[in-house]
């Protein structure tokens, strides 16, 4: 689930993996360890916490060596203690690994080696690996690697290394990523792309059930049974820098600033800049194939699923297409019903989501064409789906979701643009005047972000609110149930969204004088409507901001009314989401609470 980093080469390693894990560390943890051959033994050391208690440790007692392995721990299988921490070791000390993932037949396998006279030492699934390989050793690491490997069900990337074989690390993985690649002091391993960059951008994806064994001079790759087989190198577009703070306080609040950027690299991919139009390449169904289609299903998990639900409005709106959007974690254990020309849309930024992934897999299984909306090349999502539509964020840190987030509602509205084309909803002349609007969109962006100030200080006035409602209705309710999360997940603030329209039927209850109610109102034939909800809440003592599109005549129905400039219904999700996501990160800033890492959470969600 969280970080896994390795190294062999020319330099120390001590702190190329204390970097390392800095950069993977946005995914969440609750310990970190680093196993280093120091000439005589591997040397392992293990902390409770965060890194730096690690890189103390490490302080007053460095490890020298140019071969090793960290990680930092998400813990899953006992509780987040020293002994339960990476990396495991086998009970002769043969070898040390580090484990991402979760080993679901590790009670089997344990018990099978505790028959056989093998004690363990914490309580994980990871020590199983170690101590299976340790059993499995007969002086050939690779072969005991393999045969171990075939026998682990569930999700893994491991980077293991071996005493007898001390500049080398033997590496597999299945449904958990890692990427190998070359710099020019010696070869790395990761979970994530981050860590390599300050080294190389050229990376290899390890596909599930193969192996990469990584030496000082070169990387060598093999499948489950051990034939050598040849790998792809993909170079990465975005660079170190793209995966630093910069001037920002928080990774959070410079992703919520790139999102203009980021709305206009997504358009370049998607709009011919010679032409204008929307490329014919870049979308997954012809004409006759968009006039087929019945319906789409959407499956994905927290913003991604926020996203499918905007998306829905978006492509119900424009290309009269029916949506239907599920939770990934419920729709693969219902009866899952799907009919023909239904394909399955699967979003996730990591491309990683496992519930999302086991979603896809039920999609293929039963051949039902699979489309994906992802950011990352080269992840498991983006390799298995038969078409993906790439957003192009570039690198998230931030463990809340934001120019990710922005990016899959903004190829979701392209991909509606080009359906309702298709489907003869809407004339090309149409759909250019739609494209020239959204290509202003992202000056629209920098202004509701210089209005930042405005946001920061009604956060400061209200930081210690206990209870916030958003409402909207339509587009601006999808919006509403990201704007809640966003909060939960930054200011730990227990809040709630609700269609606006549902509110007197038995969350008005709730409202008392001091309440704060959230009004996303941007739906112009719905605006009348809101400000009779907004008027029920206000008269039973609610304290209402309006987030409006234009100044829309709402100003008389709150207490504070934030416009931002007037675009199309349509587009004013990819506005409207700025204020929101802005207010969730100050009140979070002004709570003090820990913005780029919130406890509890990890950012890939790779674990069921
Ligand atoms: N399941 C393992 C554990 O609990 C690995 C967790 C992780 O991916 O960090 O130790």
């Amino acid at each position: 689930m969280c970080g896994i980093v390795g190294y062999t080469g020319k330099q120390n390693c001590m702190s190329i993996l204390l970097r390392g894990l800095g950069s993977l560390a946005y995914r969440g943890y609750d310990s970190a360890g680093v196993a280093i051959w120091n000439g005589t033994t591997i040397a392992v050391t293990k902390e409770r916490g965060k890194l730096f208690a690690l890189e103390d440790a490490l302080d007053k007692k460095p490890i020298e060596g140019t071969t090793g392995i960290g990680h930092t721990r998400w813990a899953t299988h006992g509780e987040p203690n020293v002994v339960n921490a990476h990396p495991h070791t086998d009970a002769k000390g043969q070898l040390a690994l580090v484990h991402n993932g979760i080993i679901e037949n590790y009670r089997t396998l344990k018990e099978q080696l505790l028959r056989e006279g093998v004690t363990f030492v914490s309580e994980t699934d990871t020590e199983v690996v170690a101590q299976m390989i340790g059993k499995l050793y007969d002086g050939d690491p690779k072969k005991a690697v393999l045969r171990a490997m075939n026998k682990l069900e569930g999700t893994f990337a491991l980077a293991i290394l071996f005493r007898d074989e001390p500049d080398t690390l033997y590496c597999v993985c299945n449904g958990s990523p890692m990427v190998v690649g070359r710099g020019r002091s010696g070869s790395f391993v990761a979970s994530d792309i981050p860590a390599l960059l300050p080294y190389t951008r050229k990376v290899t994806f390890l596909e599930n059930r193969q192996m990469a064994i990584l030496q000082k001079n070169g990387i060598r790759y093999y499948d489950r049974d051990g034939n050598p087989i040849e790998k792809e190198i993909t170079e990465v577009e975005w660079d170190v820098e793209a995966a630093r703070k910069g001037n920002f306080e928080h990774f959070m609040l410079k992703e919520i600033h790139e999102q203009p950027d980021a709305l206009l690299h997504t358009i370049e991919q998607y709009v011919s800049s010679r032409t204008g139009c929307l490329r014919e390449d870049a979308f997954p169904w012809t004409k006759e194939e968009a006039n087929q289609l019945k319906r789409l299903r959407i499956v994905s998990c927290g913003s991604a699923y926020h996203a499918g639900l905007v998306g829905k409005k978006f492509l119900e709106h424009l290309a009269k297409l029916p949506v239907e959007v599920e939770v990934a974690s419920e729709y693969r254990y219902s009866d899952a019903l799907y009919s023909e020309n239904e394909p399955m849309m699967l979003i996730s930024q990591s491309g990683e989501t496992a519930d999302t992934i086991a979603a896809m897999r039920m999609a293929k299984s039963r051949n039902q064409e699979t489309v994906a909306i992802c950011n990352v090349i080269g992840s498991t999502i983006a390799r298995e789906c038969d078409r993906t539509l790439f957003t192009y964020a570039g690198p998230e840190i931030a463990v809340a979701a934001t120019k990710s987030y922005l990016t899959q509602t903004v190829v979701l509205f392209l991909l509606a643009l080009d359906l309702a084309e298709k489907r003869g909803w809407l004339t090309h002349s149409k759909v250019q005047e739609q494209l020239e609007r959204l290509k202003r969109v992202p000056d629209d962006m920098r202004a509701v972000l210089a209005r930042k100030e405005q946001v920061q200080a009604y956060a400061n006035r209200h930081a210690l609110t206990k209870k916030m409602f958003f409402i909207g209705r339509g587009l601006d309710h999808a919006l509403c149930l990201e704007a809640a999360l966003k909060l939960k997940e930054i200011a730990y603030i227990h809040t709630d969204a609700y269609a606006a329209g549902e509110l007197k039927h038995g969350t008005i209850a709730l409202v008392e004088d001091g309440s704060l109610v959230i009004s996303v109102a941007t739906q112009k034939p719905l605006l009348s409507k809101m400000a009779s909800n907004m008027e029920e809440v206000r008269v039973r003592g609610a304290d209402i901001l309006a987030i409006t599109n234009g100044s829309s005549g709402m100003e008389e129905h709150c207490d504070e009314q934030w416009d931002f400039p007037e675009v199309p219904d349509m587009m004013a999700p990819f506005l409207a989401v700025i204020p929101l996501q802005l207010l969730a990160y100050y009140i979070g800033v002004a709570r003090g609470c820990s913005i780029d890492q919130p406890r509890n959470l990890a950012k890939s969600v790779t674990v069921e």
